[in-house]
C-alpha cells in the first residue's frame, strides 16, 4: 500500500525547504514541530517519537534535519528492509538529499526527484544504482531472479549505452521499475519477465509473483510428499517456482507442518482462508467435490484456495493434481500478488520475557519478537518498559490481577491470524504467564488456539539481575521460591522453604511481601535461621534495571519486612556465603570450593 509521504520540518531553518519538497510530491503532508512551525498539515510535539510512529506505520519519511536524528529514531525498529518505508534526510538548505533507508524500495527514486526539484544533490549510496538507476539483482519484494549471474553483463550493456531487449510476459502493470535508456526490442542481451520456467544464457530471467499455489493434504502428510507433488506439477505445466507468490490453503490446515515446510522451501508466505471464503469460489472450480464439502464445508481446497488467493480476475492454470495424501492447484493473476493482503497467516504467539528492566536488560530475541508483533498484550508497567520499540503496534494493557483474561485475549488475537507478544517481566516462564498459555491450550482444546504457532522467548529473571548487581550470591546451588500464597497453599511453600533450609540452598524469594501478606517473609526467615548463621548475607534488590533501582546487602538476622515490597526480590545466601567490601561497595558471593584447593 503506498502511504502518503510525510515531509517533516523540525525547525524554522528547514521550514521553507520542507514546503518546497511537499510541493514536489503530490499528496504529501507537511508535518511540523509544534511551537516552531505554525502553518502545517500535521503538528507533532516530539521529533523522535513522531518519526518512530510514522516509520512503524509504514509511512515514507522525508525530514529536513540532520541524518543522525532520523538514524537514532528508527534504529530500534529496524528489522526487514523489504517491509520498511523509505527514510530520507534533507539538509535545511536543500543541497543534500540523502536516502538513508529503502534505497531500492523507492528512496533512491524519491531522493532523485526531490534533488532535481531543489537543484540539490541526491547522495545515492547503493551499488549498481548510481549510474543506471536500476538494481536488477535486487528486484521488488516477491520477485525472483532465475539467473542472477546475468545481472552484471546486462547492466554493463546498459551502462555502455548498448541496446538491451525487454520482453514482459507477466505482471505487465508492475514492470515499470525496469526502465533505463537503451531498453527496447533489440540487443545481444535481454531482460525477460515471465512466470514460465525458461532458461537463457543471454536474457536475465525475472519471475514476478503472479502464481497462487493452492494446496490441501490429509493430517500428517509429509513435507517431502507435498513438495514433490508441487515440483512435478509446476514442471509439467511449465511454470517457474520463482513466480509462486504464496502457498494458500484452508484455515484448518494452518498447523500442518507440510504446508509450512513447502512455503519455507519456496521462500513465500503461507496464507489461509475460512471454509466460507473457499466455498465462494465453487462456481470457478474445475473439480468441485461433495466429499470434500462434507468434510470441510467447501467444495474444494487446493483449487479454491489458489483462486481465492489470486483474486477475481485470476485464471486456474493448473487444475487439481493429487498424490496419496496431498493436492495442489495453481491460479495465475495478471498482476503481481501481495501475499500480506491475502487471506490470513497462521497466528503467532510470542510469550516474551523482557528482562527485569528497560532496553539494557532485554535480549535481542525478545526485541525481535516484539518487532514482529502487530499486537502487544501485557500489564501496563511492562508495556511502558518497551515503549521504545512498540511504535505502531496495538497495545492491550491490562490490570495486574487479570492474568487469565490477558492470556485468553492474546490467544484469541493470535487465533485471528495476528502476531501477538504476550509481554512478561523477567523470564516468561518464571512466575509468569507462559504456563497459563499451555494450561489453557491444554484444557480448552479449541481448534483456533491449537493452530497458533507458539514461541516462548526467555528473558533475564529478577534473580539473575539482582545477583549480578550485588556480586555473585547465587553462584552455587540455588532455588527460587515464591512467597505468594494466592495460587499455592502456604503449607506447600513452607515445606519447600524447609527443604531449601535443610539442603543449604541459596534461596531467591519472589513476591516476598505485599500490602496484605506480611507474615510469609518473617516465617521464611525463622525457618532458614534454624539451619544457617544469623550473619548469612541477604541481598534486597528493588526495581532492578528500572528507575529507582535500590540494592541493599544485609544479614538474615537483620532482615526486616519493612524494607521489602512486591517490587523487590530477596536473595538469601547459604551457610558459606560471604561479603567483601571494596571501594566502599559491599559485594556478596557464594564460594564454589576453590578455597579448599588453595589450602
Ligand atoms: N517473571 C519475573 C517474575 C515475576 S513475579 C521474573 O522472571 O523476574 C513478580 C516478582 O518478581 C516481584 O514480586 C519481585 O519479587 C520480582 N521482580 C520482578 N521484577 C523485578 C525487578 N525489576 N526488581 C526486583 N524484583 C523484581
Amino acid at each position: 500500500m503506498q502511504q502518503t509521504i510525510a515531509v517533516i520540518a523540525v525547525n524554522a531553518a528547514g521550514r521553507e525547504t520542507a514546503s518546497r519538497i511537499a510541493a514536489l510530491l503530490p499528496g504529501a503532508r507537511l508535518h511540523g514541530r509544534t511551537g516552531r512551525i505554525d502553518d502545517c498539515d500535521v503538528p507533532f510535539a516530539e521529533t523522535t517519537a513522531h518519526v518512530r510512529q510514522l516509520f512503524g506505520d509504514g509511512v515514507p519519511v522525508v525530514a529536513v534535519c540532520a541524518a543522525g536524528i532520523l538514524i537514532r529514531a528508527v534504529a530500534p525498529l529496524l528489522l526487514d528492509k523489504r517491509a520498511e518505508p523509505p527514510v530520507i534526510a534533507v539538509s535545511p538548505d536543500g543541497a543534500s538529499v540523502v536516502p538513508l533507508l529503502g534505497g531500492h524500495h523507492g528512496a533512491n527514486r524519491l531522493a532523485r526527484h526531490i534533488a532535481a526539484g531543489l537543484k540539490g544533490h541526491a547522495a545515492i549510496t547503493t551499488a549498481g544504482d548510481v549510474a543506471l538507476g536500476l538494481a536488477l539483482d535486487d528486484p521488488p519484494r516477491g520477485w525472483h531472479v532465475a539467473n542472477p549471474a546475468l545481472a552484471k553483463p546486462v547492466a554493463s550493456a546498459l551502462l555502455a549505452g548498448e541496446p538491451v531487449r525487454l520482453a514482459v510476459d507477466a505482471a505487465r502493470g508492475q514492470s515499470a521499475w525496469i526502465s533505463a535508456p537503451g531498453l527496447g526490442t533489440e540487443g545481444a542481451f535481454g531482460i525477460h519477465v515471465t512466470d514460465r520456467a525458461v532458461e537463457s544464457t543471454r536474457d536475465l530471467i525475472l519471475h514476478p509473483p503472479v502464481l497462487a499455489l493452492g494446496v490441501g493434504c490429509s493430517r500428517g502428510a509429509t513435507a517431502d510428499e507435498l513438495k514433490a507433488l508441487v515440483a512435478d506439477s509446476l514442471a509439467d505445466a511449465g511454470y517457474a517456482q520463482g513466480s509462486v507468490a504464496l502457498v494458500a490453503s484452508l484455515d484448518l490446515k494452518a498447523d500442518e507442518d507440510a504446508v509450512h515446510a513447502l512455503a519455507a522451501g519456496l521462500g513465500v508466505p503461507a496464507r489461509f482462508f475460512t471454509p466460507a471464503e473457499l466455498e465462494a469460489e465453487t462456481p470457478r472450480l474445475a473439480n468441485p467435490s461433495e466429499v470434500v464439502f462434507a468434510e470441510t464445508g467447501c467444495h474444494g481446497v487446493a483449487e479454491a484456495a489458489a483462486l481465492a488467493a489470486a483474486g477475481p480476475g485470476a485464471e486456474l492454470v493448473l487444475t487439481k493434481r493429487k498424490s496419496a495424501m496431498a493436492t495442489c492447484a495453481v491460479a495465475r493473476s495478471a498482476a503481481a500478488l501481495h501475499p500480506q493482503r491475502i487471506g490470513r497467516p497462521r497466528g503467532r504467539l510470542f510469550v516474551v520475557g523482557i528482562g527485569p528492566g528497560g532496553p539494557a536488560s532485554r535480549t535481542f530475541e525478545a526485541a525481535s519478537a516484539i518487532a514482529r508483533s502487530s499486537d502487544l498484550v501485557g500489564y501496563k508497567l511492562y508495556l511502558d518498559l518497551i515503549a521504545d520499540i512498540s511504535a505502531g503496534k496495538t497495545c492491550h494493557a491490562g490490570a495486574m490481577k487479570a492474568e487469565e483474561t490477558r492470556v485468553r485475549q492474546a490467544l484469541d488475537l493470535a487465533a485471528e491470524g495476528r502476531s501477538v507478544s504476550l509481554v512478561c517481566s523477567g523470564d516468561a516462564g518464571i512466575y509468569a504467564m507462559a504456563t497459563l498459555v499451555f494450561e489453557l491450550i491444554d484444557r480448552e482444546d479449541l481448534p483456533g488456539w491449537n493452530r497458533i504457532e507458539v514461541s516462548v522467548i526467555p528473558g533475564i529473571s529478577a534473580l539473575q539481575g539482582a545477583a549480578a548487581r550485588a556480586g555473585a550470591i547465587i553462584n552455587h546451588d540455588f532455588c527460587a521460591i515464591s512467597l505468594s500464597d494466592l495460587l499455592t497453599p502456604w503449607p506447600h511453600i513452607e515445606r519447600r522453604i524447609q527443604a531449601a533450609a535443610e539442603g543449604d540452598f541459596v534461596v531467591a524469594f519472589y513476591n516476598p511481601v505485599s500490602k496484605r501478606r506480611r507474615e510469609q517473609l518473617p516465617s521464611a526467615r525463622r525457618i532458614l535461621l534454624g539451619h544457617r548463621p544469623a550473619s548469612t548475607p541477604v541481598v534486597l534488590a528493588r526495581n532492578v534495571g528500572r528507575d529507582g533501582e535500590r540494592i541493599t546487602v544485609t544479614t538474615l538476622d537483620a532482615l526486616d519486612p519493612a524494607d521489602v515490597d512486591m517490587l523487590t526480590v530477596v536473595l538469601v545466601g547459604n551457610s558459606e556465603t560471604r561479603t567483601v567490601t571494596r571501594a566502599g561497595k559491599v559485594w556478596a558471593y557464594t564460594p564454589r570450593g576453590y578455597a579448599s584447593k588453595w589450602e
